[in-house]
């Protein structure tokens, strides 16, 4: 990423500015004055060679006629502000004293100021320097906008990284321990309005260092992941799955009480002993022993899973491979 973006520029040096104007005299002491200043002066005798030398070149800068034959200054402006580059060139109308000039017509046409003719060199000065400050200010803004939004675009990302980082388990994708009890902890909120029970799933694979030692870290490693996407299958959209520790997941199924949360789990363990692991032999099953337990209030959230930790010990003391109910 860019640094914080720089001061804005007061002045620039070589600022071009396009005058238009259909009479000659105007047009020669209006550049003379410019050209003194050292801005870079393009003129223009009438509407269309404006049009020509701005679209070719935008300039900083228009200084516009708008009583000229053929196509008058307002049109000219009209068509500059119709064009994506040259709409924000800011444009000066140029009108003299004793013509029928409407002021509200020029800034309506999107003119910022206008001058009356015959000139104050003093004024002209003023009002270019004015406006051609105020571009650049401008231009300067839209580019430290720019930056600012692509730094905030970075900084989102980031924190969406880092909420991933604070929220999943590394290696299977799954939710952490943390995020899984945070959101335990809405289910009971929700509980508290719709009384409506919900089940805690614990397992854990059987015989897990066996994996380890006999096919490497690697297989075991393998076998979580393919784990966790037989969970993720088996499971409802609306149930919470998550890495519990080492080889150990937890479930919390919403509105579910002690007849569903037997099925599930028994259709968990029924599918993880179908699953084949390349990396471990045909005849080597990978099994998982579950302990489940209702919440329906009389308790809080840890000791429920508490409970369901009880009875996955009891399913392995049993044999593992099995679905025990806590209570
Ligand atoms: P039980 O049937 O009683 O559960 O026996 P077990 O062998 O599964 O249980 P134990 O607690 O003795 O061993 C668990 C092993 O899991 C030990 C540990 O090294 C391994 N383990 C924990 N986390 C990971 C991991 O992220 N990757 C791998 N490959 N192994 C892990
Ligand atoms: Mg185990
Ligand atoms: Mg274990």
């Amino acid at each position: 990423m860019s640094g914080t973006p720089g001061p804005l520029p007061t002045h620039s040096e070589a600022q071009s500015v396009v005058i238009v104007d259909d009479m000659p005299e105007n047009l020669r002491l209006l550049t003379t004055i410019l050209k003194d200043q050292r801005y870079k002066v393009r003129p223009a005798p009438n509407g269309a060679r404006a049009l020509a030398t701005i679209r070719k070149e935008p300039p900083e800068l228009v200084l516009l006629d708008i009583m000229m034959p053929e196509m008058d200054g307002y049109e000219v402006c009209r068509q500059l502000k119709a064009d994506e580059s040259t709409k924000d060139i800011p444009i000066i109308f140029l009108s003299a004293l004793n013509e029928v000039f409407d002021k509200v017509k020029a800034f309506k046409a999107g003119g910022v100021d206008f001058i009356t003719k015959p000139f104050q060199v003093e004024e002209v000065l003023a009002r270019v320097k004015t406006h051609l400050t105020l571009q650049a200010q401008q231009k300067a803004l839209a580019l430290q906008n720019e930056a600012l939004l692509k730094k905030n675009a970075h900084i989102t990302e980031q924190a969406r990284k880092l909420e991933l980082l604070a929220t999943r388990d590394f290696l299977t994708g799954l939710s952490n321990r943390r995020d899984f009890l945070n959101r335990a902890g809405q289910e009971e909120k929700r509980f508290k309005r719709t009384h409506r029970p919900f089940s805690f799933i614990l397992l854990d694979i059987d015989h897990f260092k066996r994996i380890n030692d006999t096919y490497g870290h690697d297989c075991g490693d393998q076998v979580l992941i393919r784990v966790s996407r037989a969970l993720e299958k088996a499971l409802r959209a609306q149930d919470i799955l998550a890495r519990w520790g080492g080889e150990e997941f937890i479930c919390l199924l919403p509105d579910t009480g002690g007849e569903g949360v037997g099925y599930a789990a028994e259709k968990i363990r029924t599918d993880v002993e179908c699953l084949i692991c390349d990396c471990i032999d045909g005849d080597d099953a990978v099994t998982v022993t579950l302990g489940a337990s209702v919440y329906d209030g009389s308790c809080d959230i840890e000791a429920c899973i508490r409970s369901a930790d009880n009875a996955l010990y009891k399913g392995k003391n049993k044999g593992r491979n099995q679905v025990v109910l806590a209570g």
